[in-house]
């Protein structure tokens, strides 16, 4: 291909400049690549944390994708709060509880709001020379046998050796590589938000399976505050949404038993459709899929961006291993990361959509089984170290 003006070319275009695709750009560069990344959305502009508000999007990272950041120099983000400890409740009595001293750990979790991890991003990709194409879309993209071509809704054309598709649960990349796929809709919205609560949390995560009124999870932030996200059948979300302040404030209070006393809404709550996701394959010909794009996992696991990190991860340690297959879009080194990814990917969809359909609206008889089993993993510590390794990496 004869490069133009308009036309450039690249060992790897990253398209979707979300989470996982803002920590895959530099740690490709890192491997020795010449990245460009493509977004919709501009990428400047993503405001430091301040003091006194917080962020609608918190997520809790891993022990593990704290590592892969730090790896980066993105971590640790300007504020996060530990997870010491989980406690997770059934609808009939059962509980199970994690603590981070138990699992050796410092943390179970780190709470990060969206705009400390972007922030602490944003510049790696500058430090890697990553070529930055925001805002812009994908309009169509062509693969030939050797090169990927892009063509944007602005005109230009990019050039890669691979593509990677990092543009969330709804991707267009999926869809112009021919992996047609349909996320599977939960029937649920997770309503989210931030609250103020009158005793302090000590750095202890909640979660609530609600049996009919879904899943509902407290995360502690700095100071004595919690976000919540509240996994609940859409003509409940739609309910809970539709509430003046103090009365979903007391709602929430009232779901979690009261835990931390009353509640004060920090701001509007915001509202994310749940659906799940699983794909025959995370690659094709010049093409790898990462994070949302790749697989949908329900949040009551907190574990959709760990994934995503995970598939980075992977993905760039598999190419910077690429020794004389220059290509970086050669078949076997596709072929490795899908390898890679697919136990960990796998287990993760399987135990988080076993646990949403097993506390949705089960027969009277699995209440009673769901709740004992709970209780039953809380009082075999192996059993409980072995769950919780998956989510510490
Ligand atoms: C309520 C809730 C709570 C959650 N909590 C957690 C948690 O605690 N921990 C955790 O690990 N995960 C959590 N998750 C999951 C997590 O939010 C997602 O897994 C993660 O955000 C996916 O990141 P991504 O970068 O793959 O995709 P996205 O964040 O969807 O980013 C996709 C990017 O692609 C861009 N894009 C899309 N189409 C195009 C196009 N045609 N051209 C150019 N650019 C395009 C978009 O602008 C966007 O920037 C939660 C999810 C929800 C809904």
């Amino acid at each position: 291909m004869t490069d133009t003006a308009a036309s450039t070319r690249h060992d790897v275009l990253v398209v979707g400049a979300g989470l996982v695709g803002l920590a895959l750009a530099p740690a490709l560069a890192r491997a020795g690549l010449d990245v460009a990344l493509v977004d919709r959305a501009p990428l400047a502009g993503d405001a430091t944390p301040d003091a006194a508000s917080f962020d609608a999007r918190v997520y809790a990272i891993s022990p593990g994708s704290a590592a892969f950041l730090a790896g980066l120099g993105a971590w640790p983000p300007v504020r996060l709060e530990a997870v010491e400890a989980m406690r997770i409740e059934g609808d009939a009595g059962g509980a199970l509880a994690f603590s981070a001293y138990d699992l050796r750990q410092r943390a179970l979790a780190w709470i990060v709001e969206e705009r400390a991890l972007r922030s602490a991003l944003l510049p790696r990709l500058a430090a890697g020379g990553v070529r930055i194409l925001a805002p812009a879309a994908i309009g169509t993209l062509a693969f030939a046998p050797d090169v990927a071509r892009a063509t944007l809704d602005d005109g230009r054309v990019v050039a890669a050796r691979l593509v990677v598709g990092a543009d969330g649960l709804r991707s267009r990349v999926r869809e112009a590589a021919g992996l047609r796929a349909v996320p599977r809709p939960y029937g649920q919205t997770a309503v989210v938000a931030n609250f103020a609560c009158e005793r302090p949390h000590r750095g202890i995560a909640r979660q609530w399976f609600l049996g009919a009124d879904g899943v509902l999870a407290w995360l502690p932030l700095p100071g004595a505050h919690v976000s919540i996200v509240w996994s609940a059948p859409e003509a409940l979300a739609g309910d809970l949404l539709a509430l003046p302040a103090a009365d979903l404030a007391e709602r929430v209070a009232a779901a979690g038993g009261r835990a931390l006393g009353a509640l004060d809404l920090l701001a509007p709550p915001s509202a994310f459709p749940l659906a799940f996701l699983r794909l025959p394959a995370m690659v094709a010909h010049r093409l790898a899929l990462v994070g949302d794009a790749a697989h949908g996992v329900h949040p009551l696991a907190g574990q959709g961006v760990n994934l995503g990190f995970g598939d980075a991860e992977a993905l760039a340690a598999i190419l910077a291993q690429r020794g004389p297959l220059a290509d970086p879009g050669a078949p076997l080194l596709l072929e490795r990361y899908a390898r890679r990814r697919a136990e960990p990917v796998l287990a993760m969809q399987t135990v988080t959509d076993a646990l949403a359909r097993l506390f949705g609206a089960p027969p009277r008889w699995l209440g009673w089984l769901r709740n004992a089993g709970l209780s039953a993993v809380d009082r075999l510590p192996p059993v409980k170290r072995a769950l919780a390794q998956p989510a510490l990496r």
